[in-house]
């Protein structure tokens, strides 16, 4: 089964947040059961100086307004790319969808569409190398994909994955003409979306199937609670909508070989833990206290992710006795209350505002409880890179933190089947009440190592999941 996916982010190539990660590892897992996948990306500087064994595989003389090659080639990880290598499109560093002041860079439609388009034409094999079977794009960047592909009536199925009902790659109508879409499908069952182009609405409703990353998330969104203005279409669609998992890269984060924390462990030998503790506390420059509960965030700084409601409760945190480390970057009232926080304690808060990969790792090894309060989450990653590194979740009880974290009720600690803390409804008083509940687990010893060593042996890989995608492909092609 040949399989292209398409997508504008792939880690370690190019990354904003979790879609790249899904992105760089799925693939592998699916080739690891047998599977055929090609990522189609964008041409950026960053991805293509990633790549080897590189070779021009098509010229295109004219895209959107200039010249064109598709360049073909690997990833460290044996991963095959086909990059779309375009330089008035796509030669720029930096964030691919915003500038520097955080406004939409003026061409995304333009840009993503003309991508699509030869997503499409790959797939069909219209430019040259073997058709495909199945065409999966990844959001609304590439949403238009399978529009292009159901227009040119080709006999290759596609799939589109929603990692985030937030981005709706909206424009106004006024671009349509150039990117070569007829009026007749600026419809309601069409790309119109309240008087715009909904590009993932496209994607939804062009496609053959509609995925998101989680069985909570695939519910929530068909409701209108959940749905952010989407949720009658999703609802209409439901027979052709499902949610599977998202997992981790087992290699990329693997605390027993992972060279940016300071000593290796795992769930047969944990200890080491107590040494990456004490090397977060030295390098962010936190007081060393090995009984000191160390909570961390990793996160974009945003009211999606519930930081607004965290910022108010580190004064709490720090007189129940417990230490904060954060790596984030994004709203500025939310970055200026944790440094703020930093400041008036600055023995107890460290702040780094920011991206920083080996830093993110280094955090989730050496810290006891990471803060996810987040008001919808898809999937969510950092929760999976969490317990694999012994690290327990504090999380909103939404989407894929409600599916992949045992709440530690007493139900569960009887059981021995706790992995976290979830809690319903986001608000500072739940979240107070949470953490109060987690410092209590943590007072007893017996009970919060039982807790992290079920995190350290909860499985985050992409098995399961790869194998559920090939399902799906498989009845699409009913084969
Ligand atoms: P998102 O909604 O941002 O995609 P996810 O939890 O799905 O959230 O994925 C976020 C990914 O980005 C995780 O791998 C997380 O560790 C990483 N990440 C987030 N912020 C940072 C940061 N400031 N530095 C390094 N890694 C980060």
């Amino acid at each position: 089964m040949r399989i292209l996916m398409v997508a504008s982010e792939c880690f370690p190539l190019i990354k904003t947040g979790g879609l790249a990660d899904v992105v760089g590892a799925l693939p592998l897992a699916l080739g690891k059961e047998g599977a055929d996948v090609t990522v189609f990306l964008p041409g950026f500087p960053a991805v293509l100086k990633g790549l080897s064994g590189k070779k021009t595989i098509k010229e295109i003389t004219s895209l959107a307004g200039g010249p064109a090659k598709l360049i073909s080639g690997k990833t460290d990880r044996g991963l095959s790319v086909i990059a779309l290598d375009s330089p008035h499109l796509f030669s720029f560093d930096g964030n691919p969808y915003q500038t520097k002041t955080g406004e939409d860079r003026p061409d995304n439609a333009i840009k993503f569409a003309a991508f699509s388009k030869l997503a499409a034409d790959l797939a069909t094999g219209k430019l040259g190398p073997k058709a495909f079977n199945i065409l999966h794009a990844h959001d609304w960047q590439a949403g238009l994909a399978p529009v292009y592909l159901n227009l040119a009536e080709a006999n290759v199925k596609s799939v589109l994955t929603i990692h985030n009902l937030a981005f709706q790659g909206l424009f106004p109508y006024s671009i349509l003409p150039k990117i070569g879409i007829a009026d007749r499908h600026y419809t309601n069952d069409g790309l119109e979306y309240w008087d715009q182009v909904s590009f993932l609405k496209g994607g939804i409703i062009y496609s053959d199937h509609t995925t998101t990353v989680s069985p909570s998330y695939a519910l929530e969104i068909q409701s209108d609670a959940g749905g952010m203005g989407f949720g009658g279409l999703l609802k209409s669609r439901q027979q052709s909508l499902s949610g599977i998992l998202n997992g981790i890269d087992l290699e990329v984060w693997n605390p027993e070989t992972d060279p940016a924390i300071a000593a290796s462990f795992s769930a047969t030998s944990p200890n080491g833990k107590a040494k990456n503790k004490t090397a977060l506390q030295k390098k962010m420059g936190l007081r060393v206290s090995g009984s000191t509960p160390l909570f961390c965030v990793i996160s974009r700084l945003t009211t999606q992710k519930g930081l607004d409601i965290l910022g108010d409760l580190t004064d709490h945190i720090v007189l129940s006795g417990g230490q904060l480390a954060l790596l984030g970057s994004g709203d500025s009232a939310i970055e200026n209350k944790f440094r703020d926080a930093a400041k008036k304690h600055p023995t107890e808060v460290a702040v780094q505002i920011g991206y920083d990969e080996p830093l993110a790792h280094l955090i989730q090894a050496g810290s006891d409880a990471i803060f996810i309060p987040s008001r919808f989450e898809p999937c969510g990653l950092t929760q999976l890179c969490a317990m694999r590194y012994g690290t327990v979740p504090i999380a909103g009880r939404v989407g894929g933190l409600n599916d992949t974290i045992i709440d530690a009720s007493p139900a569960a600690l009887a059981k021995s089947a706790a992995t976290g803390l979830l809690f319903y409804d986001i608000t500072a008083h739940n979240l107070s009440a949470t953490i109060d509940r987690a410092f209590s687990l943590y007072k007893t010893p017996k009970t919060w190592s039982e807790i992290r060593q079920n995190c350290l042996s909860h499985p985050v890989g992409w098995r399961r999941s790869a194998k559920a995608y090939l399902d799906l492909y498989a009845d699409l092609l009913e084969i």
